[in-house]
This record gives structure tokens, sequence and C-alpha cells, in this order.
């Protein structure tokens, strides 16, 4: 379900406790049932833990800028390689479809905490936020698994400025405010003044290790610190 205002969104919220445990206490679930339900979850090749991934056609704002030269999206990852596989194409579709279900959060829930044993897990290695509703889902899960570091990456920067204002971000969600440009600004303004860390495709800063470590993450986690203000990434 859709909830559109925040305040339909913060009546909504203050209710979701009560919906998670009447629902789990009248099924047993599996992660097969929640798989057939909201679709499996995906596994970034570089990355130490899982992912959730929608289409990158259906970025709202992604979709717009991949038409724009030398725009991040233009070069886009995962509109080409395996991202092109019609199973890999079809696995994303079910997942887009399926965060509008009232049971995605307890679902996401339940296998991210039974799969998820690296303690961080990445939204979005392809696709993004679909609305202040969509990133209070992506909060909620991570409310309810403040063990596990979740790291979102998004363009949709006026859903994060909305959602913002409910106060109610875990320190264990770590929202990064990408650029849009190569070689451009990330939106520093913004993510200082509401105190969110970004990410770029530059040369300053803190620079992505993975090229020079097999195209890896290894040790570094440094996406899931947001004490690390910028991270910029080489061009895939
Ligand atoms: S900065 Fe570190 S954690 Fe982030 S993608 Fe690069 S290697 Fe992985």
């Amino acid at each position: 379900m859709r909830i559109q205002s925040l305040h339909g969104l913060k009546k909504r919220v203050d209710k979701q406790p009560q919906i998670c445990y009447t629902v789990f206490s009248v099924m047993t679930m599996t992660i097969k049932l929640a798989e057939d339900a909201v679709g499996s979850l995906s596994k970034p090749s570089k990355m130490p833990g899982f992912g959730y991934s929608t289409p990158a056609e259906d970025c709202i704002t992604g979709s717009k800028l991949a038409t724009v030269k030398n725009s991040i999206c233009s070069f886009c990852y995962a509109r080409k390689g395996r991202y092109a596989f019609s199973n890999v194409k079809n696995a994303m579709k079910k997942r887009l479809k399926a965060i509008e279900r009232s049971d995605w959060i307890d679902m996401m829930v339940f296998m991210i905490g039974k799969r998820e044993k690296s303690g961080f897990f990445r939204w979005h290695d392809s696709g993004d936020i679909q609305g202040v509703w969509h990133l209070e889902k992506i909060a909620e899960v991570a409310r309810r698994l403040p063990h596990i570091k979740f790291w979102l990456p998004t363009r949709e920067y006026r859903f994060v400025r909305e959602w913002m204002q409910l106060n109610r971000k875990p320190d264990n969600l770590i929202i990064r405010l990408s650029a849009y440009m190569m070689d451009g600004e990330p939106p520093t303004k913004l993510a200082s003044k509401l105190g969110l860390p970004t990410s770029g495709a530059r040369r300053e800063g803190f620079s992505c290790p993975a090229s020079t470590q097999g195209n890896e993450c290894g040790d570094c986690r440094a996406c899931w610190d947001d004490s690390i203000e910028n991270i910029d990434y080489k061009k895939h």
C-alpha cells in the first residue's frame, strides 16, 4: 500500500509494530514463502553481504539522468551485463511490484534476518526508492534488524528530505546522497543540512578501493560508515 502524505505516513508508522506481530502470530514463515512473496535477495558481486535490487529503468530520477550526457546514470552498470539477462530482469520486476505489499516489511525482516550473516546489507545495487512510503518501509526493516548495517545510496533527494522530517532515521541505516554527474559535485549542502553522507564519481577525498583489490570490498566497509562524509567510485 502506498501512503502519499507525511501525515498519513506518521499515522501508519505508529501502527506498524501491531501489524507485524499480528501477521507473525498467524503464519509460519519460511525463506521459500518469503521469496515467493517478495522475491529473493540479490548478491552484488563485490559486496560482503546481500542486497535487494529493482530495475534501473524504474529509477524515477535516474531514468531521466540516463539520457543526460556524462551523468553517472548514463554509464549505469545496472543496465548492462548480467543485469540485462531476462531472469535477472524478471526478478527485479517482481521485487519492484512486491515493495507495495502490506507484508513486505515482515517478509524482508524475516529473510534478511535469516540470511544476512555478514552484518552488512545493501539496498539497491540497481534501482532506487520510489517514494517517501518506500523509504519508510526500508527504515522499518532496519529498525527491526538493529544488528545489521544497511547502506542505501540514492538520487531521490526530495523523498529523503521529506522523510527526514519524521526524525525517525535508525542509526544502522546509512543513506548516501549520490551525485548526478561524472566529476560533478555531490549534493553536499543538502546532505550536511540533513546530516547525511554523500557519494560521487570524482577523484577527491576517500576513493573506493575495490578496483585495486580484485573488484571486491575485501575488508573495506566504508560505504556503511557515515563518519566517511563522501566516497568517490570509479566509472564501471
Ligand atoms: S568503498 Fe569500500 S565498501 Fe564501498 S564499494 Fe568500495 S570497497 Fe566496497
